[in-house]
């Protein structure tokens, strides 16, 4: 499913602002707040404007949502990022909302960990791996083998966790509910309790010969390998997600997500600031009064650095388009060489004298 525009979503022009963004969501979320909207896709819709609430009402995610759209986002922020940014308990107490409609937190609605589904298919957790790579491979596409231990679907029963030639079984005591209704009468009136069925722990069914591959519980642990590609540009921080890589599922649940954490090492030489590599190179005081050519490194090669003359300490050449590729447009960043001019400190005799010749200005 494509998602929507978030502009759209909360019906607001592109250049509202931060206080009217606010006031729209404040007004949308009393409308479907499951607390209070019993529609069926009310938790939904929630989450829709909740998130482009999220997204909107920060400046940064803003900015990238203008430029890149969804891809923007999805790229650099894992859903739980996106949502993080926002104190929505303190909105939603404020709005007279006294929890998150039976729900835990406000994470519980928006991934799905309702109440009401915990004994039912349950997705598989999330996984973070955390890749570490050098400036180099940062600044070229990159494919990489990784190892995952996980959760995977056991083959041996095809996540049913029966043995072979059997399958689960309706639970007796439940009837395949999962739950247990007790009924007890009260001076106040007749009070029913639901809880879980003890029998078969709320699954409705119960397993008589369990799978020997998995014990029963449908799914093993592996040590999988999976290709990974990094674009090049990408940085400390970001995060790739690899839909549907995580553990898989309980119950017949979907599979959780992968997310591969950059890490980009420190680089002997190079300093790096956005798309831009920094790089510092010493030339001595005559060299940066007559000019002179230097050799400096760069990400692929070295590369011939023509200094003319009466350069200063502190001066920065471009070498244009050496730097990190851009992660989301053509182009490149550049390579900076910040010049220091060395002060000599032992001169002999002969060096002095021509020193205090120079003094004299011509
Ligand atoms: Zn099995
Ligand atoms: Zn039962």
């Amino acid at each position: 499913m494509s998602k929507r525009d978030y502009y759209d979503i909360l019906g607001v022009s592109k250049d509202a602002s931060s206080a009217e963004i606010k006031k729209v969501y404040r007004k949308l979320a009393l409308k479907y707040h499951p607390d209070r909207n019993k529609s069926p896709d009310a938790a939904d819709k929630f989450k829709e404007i909740s998130e482009a609430y999220a997204v909107l009402s920060d400046t940064e995610k803003r900015k990238q949502y203008n430029m890149f759209g969804h891809a923007g986002i999805d790229q650099r922020y894992t859903t739980e990022d996106i949502f993080r940014g926002v104190n929505f308990d303190e909105i939603l107490r404020d709005l007279g909302f006294g929890g998150f409609g039976g729900f835990d937190s406000v994470f519980d609605i928006f991934f799905g960990r309702t109440r009401r589904s915990r004994h039912g298919p349950q997705r598989g957790s999330s996984l973070e791996y955390n890749l570490s790579i050098t400036l180099e491979e940062a600044a070229s596409d990159l494919e990489r083998d990784i190892r995952v231990p996980r959760y995977e679907k056991c083959e041996v029963c095809n996540g049913s966790g029966a043995s072979a030639g059997t399958s689960p079984v309706k639970c007796p005591k439940c009837g395949g509910s999962g739950q247990i209704r007790l009924t007890r009468m009260s001076p106040f009136g007749q009070f029913v309790t639901i809880r879980t069925c003890n029998q078969c722990g709320g699954r409705g069914n119960i397993i008589k010969t369990p799978c020997r591959e998995c014990h029963g519980t449908g799914r093993v642990k592996k040590s999988r390998k999976i290709r990974v590609k990094v674009p090049a540009g990408v940085d400390t921080g970001h995060n790739l997600r690899l839909k549907g890589e995580g553990e898989s599922g309980l119950r017949g649940g979907p599979p959780g997500d992968l997310f591969i954490k950059i890490e980009v090492k420190p680089h002997k030489y190079f300093e790096r600031v956005g798309d831009d590599i920094i790089y510092r190179a010493e030339i001595g005081f005559p060299q940066a009064a007559l000019g002179t050519k230097i050799t400096v490194p760069s990400l692929k090669s070295k590369v011939e650095l023509k200094i003319p003359p009466g350069t200063q300490s502190g001066t920065i050449m471009r070498l244009k388009g050496k730097g990190i590729p851009h992660l989301r447009w053509f182009g490149r960043g550049n390579e900076l060489v910040e010049i220091t001019v060395r002060t000599p400190t032992k001169l002999s005799r002969k060096q002095k004298k021509l020193l205090k010749e120079f003094t004299q200005e011509p």
